[in-house]
């Protein structure tokens, strides 16, 4: 059996206690590694590494010789590719042209970007008056947090993760990423990386294991910490902010979302149910953009709703490996349970279930696999269980609506902002509806696309702050101000 360890002061160490922990396979439930659990011992020794690499070499390094680092692990990413996809495609169980096409290419693309993000950066600095004529400039200097520590989710494991080391790195901080229980392959892989292509020791630490009472707790409760940034569930982020006022921590957070997809009557309708689809289906639904809510214009709903369905009873079930599949099973039996409490709870609430609604019947050597069938709802109250949370799996109810006004306070009558897509060909209206709803990204004609230089983050309870291009040096690095009298 392999065992997974953690990484620390670039070595890869086994756990103080030597617990472990199995990890199992979303596909078929068979145990595909052990894995260290981090307890205090190990997130103390991680930390420290990290607060020396600080004061070490790491921290002395110029911008150049930084970037430098950081082009280099990218190059060593797309070199051991195909290592990082089948990682993660045994970790998540998710089809392997996700991998190939999004998921470990914009890993490696993290490292580049934020590497040319800090080297352009412009100083700012300005020229004020003073009484005696002769003037002041003040100009901008940022220097790095210190010790960054990263807790990840499981649900794009590889790409969320590197999304935060990217600009972390970059603006010289150190890390250390408490990778998701469920998925500890590609950060653990991730530090091979580091050591071949000679990120310093200390910079880049991974402890393994589980959130309260366990590796994340303890790193975010550490006082050796300087800043938190964590993706995940809304309510672990509310514990993680009471661990961050201990100390007066600055966090980042990327939480959940309840997303609204629009289709206007004017919209291209295939292209419209394939954006869609994608959305709600895509990752087997555990993609935080994704819509679980749909509202579609009331003359073209009958038809949009049996067209979804169509696409929806075409995905093809099993292994990742096999590229003829495109649907995966979900991360876990844990999470299956949760979301088949809501399959069963939108047929109490009185759904008419358009497709799916329960466990596929799969081959034996799949049986075990955390399996669901992607769900299509149509018929609920906006009040209802499984249009108001967040569900994280292959559903979404669809509902009609008559024009602008409803569908905008519709898509804003929820606690979550992060995302919104809006098909239509009226570029008038698309404007006007981006303006209106209260989400950090909205899409037109299209999702899941951004240019990793422009903001990204959530509104209302999915998130704080703003990451992506220059927006993540507010977070990754302190600003001080220099003014010199002339
Ligand atoms: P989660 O909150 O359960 O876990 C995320 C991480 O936090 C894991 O590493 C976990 O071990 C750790 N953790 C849990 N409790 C903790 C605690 N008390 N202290 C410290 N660490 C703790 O989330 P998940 O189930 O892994 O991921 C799914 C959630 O993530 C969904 O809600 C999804 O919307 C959200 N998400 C958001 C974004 C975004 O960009 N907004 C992206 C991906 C996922």
């Amino acid at each position: 059996m392999r065992s997974i360890e953690h990484f620390i002061d670039g070595k890869f160490v086994a756990p103080a206690n030597a617990e472990y922990f199995d990890k199992r396979s979303p596909v078929d439930g068979s145990v595909i590694a052990r894995v260290g659990e981090g307890k205090q011992a190990d997130v103390d020794a991680a930390v420290q590494a990290a607060r020396r690499a600080m004061e070490s070499d790491w921290g002395k390094f110029t911008t150049e010789k930084r970037v430098e680092l950081l082009y280099a692990v990218a190059t060593e990413i797309n070199r051991r590719f195909e290592d990082f996809v089948e990682a993660e495609m045994a970790d998540t169980g998710q089809p392997r042209h996700v991998m190939e096409h999004v998921f470990i290419p914009r890993g490696a693309a993290n490292f580049r970007i934020f590497a040319d993000v800090v080297k352009n950066v412009p100083t700012e600095a300005f020229r004020m008056a003073t009484p005696d004529g002769r003037g002041a400039l003040n100009y901008a200097i940022r220097v790095p947090k210190g010790v960054v520590a990263v807790v990840c989710p499981w649900n794009a494991p590889f790409l969320l993760m590197t999304w935060k080391l990217g600009p972390a790195l970059a603006c010289g901080n150190a890390v250390v990423v408490k990778p998701s229980e469920e998925t500890p392959a590609t950060a653990t892989l991730l530090g091979e990386v580091m050591n071949k292509v000679g990120i310093p020791p200390g910079v880049y630490n991974v402890v393994n294991g589980f959130g309260p009472g366990s590796a994340g707790e303890f790193l975010t409760m550490h006082p050796g910490v300087d800043a938190i940034t964590f993706t995940g569930e809304t309510r672990t982020g509310t514990a993680i902010m009471k661990a961050a006022a201990e100390g007066i921590r600055d966090v980042s957070f990327e939480l959940g979302g309840k997303n609204a997809g629009i289709v206007f009557a004017d919209a291209d309708f295939d292209a419209a149910v394939d954006g869609i689809f994608r959305s709600a289906f895509l990752n087997t639904g555990q993609v935080c953009l994704g819509t679980e809510r749909v509202y579609v214009e009331r003359p073209i709903f009958d038809r949009f709703v049996q067209a979804l369905k169509a696409r929806v009873e075409k995905v093809r079930y099993g292994r990742p490996q096999d590229k003829a599949n495109d649907y995966g099973p979900l991360i876990s039996h844990e999470h299956r349970q949760k979301v088949l409490s809501y399959y069963r709870r939108a047929v109490e609430e009185g759904a008419e279930v358009v497709t799916g609604g329960g466990i596929p019947e799969l081959p034996p050597e799949l049986a075990e696999g955390a399996w669901v069938q992607p769900t299509i709802w149509t018929g609920l109250p906006e009040t209802a269980s499984v249009v108001r949370e967040e569900i994280f799996g292959p559903c979404c109810h669809i509902r009609p609506f008559d024009g602008e006004d409803e569908v905008v306070a519709l898509a804003n009558d929820t606690e979550y902002g992060l995302s919104t897509t809006v098909w239509t060909t009226n570029l008038a209206r698309a404007h006007r509806i981006a303006e209106r709803i209260d989400v950090g990204i909205t899409w037109i004609n299209s999702w899941f696309l951004r240019d990793l230089r422009t903001p990204f983050g959530g509104s209302k309870h999915s998130g704080i702050g703003r990451e992506g291009g220059v927006h993540s040096l507010e977070f990754y690095t302190e600003t001080r101000n220099v003014c010199i009298k002339l």
